[in-house]
């Protein structure tokens, strides 16, 4: 059992965390106060001060020791988040873990390679230069899905640049962001540096959002929790960074290479029981390809073996939650009732699988554009296949929702797909493949999948504001430009 300690609580109340493979209890953590808000931004805010002043050097060591004590404890960061997502020990073990280690390194670096643009004479009597400066205390609020990589998502950039953070977790999957803050301070990063709030989002993460000294927010959630911030912040004219939902279209050419498109699919749709915003939901397939498409996809989605996250053999373990749970369901059973086919899966998990928070491998045809299921984020192992015929209708079929997340093409013609890629609105377009990401370049969203980045240096511009400093050269008292003001001169 896992006991979690957040570093600042005077709750007496816990929140439990359950294991969605099978229901119990597999730890807990103090539920947080609006007065532990309090605590923890004002711990952030005075440690701002001296932690704002340590050199990109010395940041950029902190998160090397970090990076070593993560990877030296991965098989139980890995264990915790299988036990507390049921995502299978193998992917938390290849994908969460590894990734965020590899994250960690990144930011090691990238702290010391924060830059503004050369100084320079933009005008005849001044110097001008850039400071790139850390915001302040940064309040962060993270989802379910990938708890570990969130965590390490928000907290890495922010610190790297020299801010301080409060971090609230999804209150089903606390533990591993509590656990990597703890790193933090066995890492050596000062306490306060580096905060952790728990409890639910309405009422703590209101909170924290809202508190005056949080100096920005940076939300992944839901699009509707992201309007929420962006309301609450527009208050104190708070900066926002929001990574919201998605609705990602898989769109397939009839040049494309069948088998790697069929199982590409199959992947980018189940990766993370499909609990992933970049996840293929939409197959589009232009129609020479269209039946043999689906039926390959149908034929691996039933041998995908469902079961107990712990066992390396297993593809796919439960959805996070029976909440989650209940919500895909409800989605294929709206589906199914508005005349949606349902080639494979559909179901919750039989047999041995109804202890836990199982979802069959899902695939859905006969949509309409406008339907449901074609247009809203369902976050479950549920692929929506359709045909289209010519090549802008594709692609129009690809933008037709509210999101702009993430999207692949695939086809052999280069000319096409630079069309495509052209022509598709989202933040991360593939060509031939779907899903992976690396620590160098940005993921983020347009439309309502939200504005900002994480990971990369990119996300830098959301951590850090720049400061324009104008240094005068002539030293005289009357410069130039006050012939403006003054009609005659002074002296
Ligand atoms: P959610 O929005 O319900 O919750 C996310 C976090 O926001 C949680 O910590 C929650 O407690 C908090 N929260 C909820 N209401 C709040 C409020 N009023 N004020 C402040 N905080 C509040 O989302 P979820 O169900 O945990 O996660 C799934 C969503 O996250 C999906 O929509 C998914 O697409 C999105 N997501 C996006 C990305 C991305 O990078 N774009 C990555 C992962 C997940």
């Amino acid at each position: 059992m896992y006991k979690a300690e957040t570093q600042s609580t005077s709750s007496v109340d816990i929140i439990k965390v359950i294991n969605p493979a099978n229901g119990q209890k597999i730890g807990t953590v103090p539920r947080s106060t609006v007065e532990d808000v309090n605590t923890a931004v004002l711990k952030a805010k005075i440690n701002f001060t001296k932690w704002s002043k340590t050199t990109p050097g010395e940041r950029s060591l902190l998160l090397h020791r970090l990076a070593d004590i993560v990877a030296r404890k991965a098989a139980e960061f890995a264990q915790i988040e299988t036990l507390q997502t049921g995502k299978p020990i193998r992917f938390s073990t290849e994908f969460d873990v590894a990734g965020t280690i590899d994250n960690i390194r990144f930011f090691a670096g990238a702290a010391r390679n924060l830059e503004g643009k050369a100084a320079a004479e933009y005008s005849s009597d001044h110097t001008s230069f850039i400071r790139r400066e850390p915001i302040g205390v940064i309040g962060s609020i993270a989802p379910w899905n990938y708890p570990l990589q969130m965590a390490a998502w928000k907290i890495l950039p922010a610190i790297a640049a020299g801010n301080t953070i409060v971090l609230k977790p999804a209150s089903n999957t606390p533990l591993t962001a509590i656990m990597f803050a703890e790193a933090c301070l066995e890492a050596g990063i000062p306490d306060g540096v580096v905060n952790v709030v728990c409890g639910p989002g309405g009422e703590i993460g209101a909170a924290l959002i809202s508190h005056p000294d949080v100096k920005m927010v940076s939300l992944t959630g839901d699009t509707d929790t992201g309007k929420k911030v962006m309301e609450s912040a527009s208050k104190t004219v708070k900066r926002t960074h929001l990574e919201l939902g998605g609705k990602a279209p898989f769109l397939v050419f009839d040049d494309a290479g069948l088998e790697a498109a069929i199982q590409g699919a199959v992947a980018g749709a189940l990766i993370n029981s499909g609990q992933d915003c970049t996840a293929a939901t939409r197959a589009l397939v232009q129609r020479p390809l269209y039946d043999r498409f689906v039926e390959g996809v149908v034929s691996i989605m039933e041998k995908i073996k469902l079961g107990d996250p712990m066992d390396p053999s297993t593809d796919i373990g439960p959805l996070v939650s029976f909440k989650q749970q209940e919500r895909v369901n409800g989605f294929v059973r709206r589906a199914e009732a508005e005349g949606c086919q349902i080639l494979c899966g559909g179901n919750k998990g039989k047999g041995a699988l109804k202890k836990g928070a199982y979802f069959e491998p899902t695939v859905i045809t006969k949509a309409t554009p406008e339907s449901e299921i074609f247009q809203k984020e369902i976050f479950g192992p549920v692929l929506l296949v359709l045909p289209f015929t010519y090549e802008q209708e594709g692609i129009d079929l690809a933008n037709h929702v509210d999101f702009g997340l993430a999207a692949s093409v695939w086809t052999s013609d280069i000319t096409r797909a630079m069309n495509a890629v052209r022509s598709i609105h989202a933040g991360t377009v593939w060509v031939n493949d779907h899903i992976p990401i690396v620590s160098e370049m940005p993921h983020g969203g347009i439309k309502q999948s939200g504005f900002g980045k994480d990971m990369s240096g990119y996300s830098f511009d959301e951590y850090t504001a720049i400061k324009h400093v104008m240094i005068e050269l002539t030293g005289q008292r009357e410069k130039d430009w006050h012939r403006v003001i003054f009609k005659n001169k002074l002296s």
